[in-house]
């Protein structure tokens, strides 16, 4: 009968919905089909979903129609075809243009290897990952899906579950850290502004960032606080 000390433990979490710790894992989450208890569960600023194509400030493409993004994927689901520019009508700086851009969501692994390929920051990503195709033809999203609108924010598919804060950080990877990820580069801007944001501020709480702050905060403890020393960066630095 030893057995049935499991079936308790199974009963006891089925009424349960947070851990021992109190902190509530569970969500009620019903795919956009409304009501109060349809919850999101908040997702990292890093998370990998559905991706954009990003445009300048003055509102001109990124994408330089390179094919890297094409060259690197693993699923081999991106399609691109560069175009020269008309001089008196240019789509992005310079001479190439994206002309077809096309990402095969039924391939698509999210893993961003296009986006840390990317020489302009074309291509990033959103945090969406619920949306999901009736037919094979919607799951192939081209330019007209992709590039972002005149807000400088993804656009919103009727099939996709949008909620707020989804189309926030579409380019959280290359804020976070620096080239082939040395730390001496931590919060350095080395990125383009983008069309309704700007220059996207870095990304902090970085481990450069902590190991100074830990060594601002120990050249103070060796003070008295006497001397009126200042330590660098300390305290509202974030
Ligand atoms: S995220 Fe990965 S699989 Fe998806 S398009 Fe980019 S490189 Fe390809
Ligand atoms: S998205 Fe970036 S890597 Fe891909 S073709 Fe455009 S510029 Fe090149």
């Amino acid at each position: 009968m030893g057995y049935l000390g499991g079936f308790a433990v199974t009963i006891r979490k089925f009424f349960r919905h947070d851990t021992p710790s109190g902190r509530v894992v569970t969500k009620e989450y019903r795919a956009g089909q409304g009501g109060a208890s349809d919850q999101k569960r908040p997702k990292p600023q890093r998370m990998h979903g559905r991706h954009v194509l990003n445009r300048y400030e003055d509102g001109m493409e990124k994408c330089i129609g390179c094919e890297l993004c094409a060259a690197v994927c693993p699923a081999r689901c991106i399609h691109v075809r560069g175009a020269d520019n008309d001089p008196d009508d240019p789509t992005s700086p310079g001479e190439r243009f994206g002309f077809v851009y096309e990402i095969n969501y039924l391939r698509c692994i999210h893993c961003d290897l296009c986006v840390e390929a990317c020489p302009t920051e074309a291509i990033t990503e959103s945090k969406l990952f619920e949306f999901s195709f009736t037919n094979r033809a919607d799951a192939i999203y081209t330019k007209t899906e992709l590039v972002v609108g005149d807000d400088g924010r993804p656009q919103q598919l009727p099939w996709e579950d949008w909620r707020p804060g989804d189309d926030e950080h579409t380019s959280a990877w290359m804020r976070a850290t620096a080239p082939a990820g040395d730390d001496s580069f931590e919060g350095i801007v080395a990125w383009a502004g983008e069309l309704g944001y700007g220059v996207r501020a870095p990304e902090g709480g970085q481990p450069l960032e902590r190991t100074e702050a830990e060594a601002a905060a120990h050249a103070g403890q060796g003070h008295d606080g006497h001397d009126g020393h200042d330590s660098h960066g300390g305290g509202g630095h974030h």
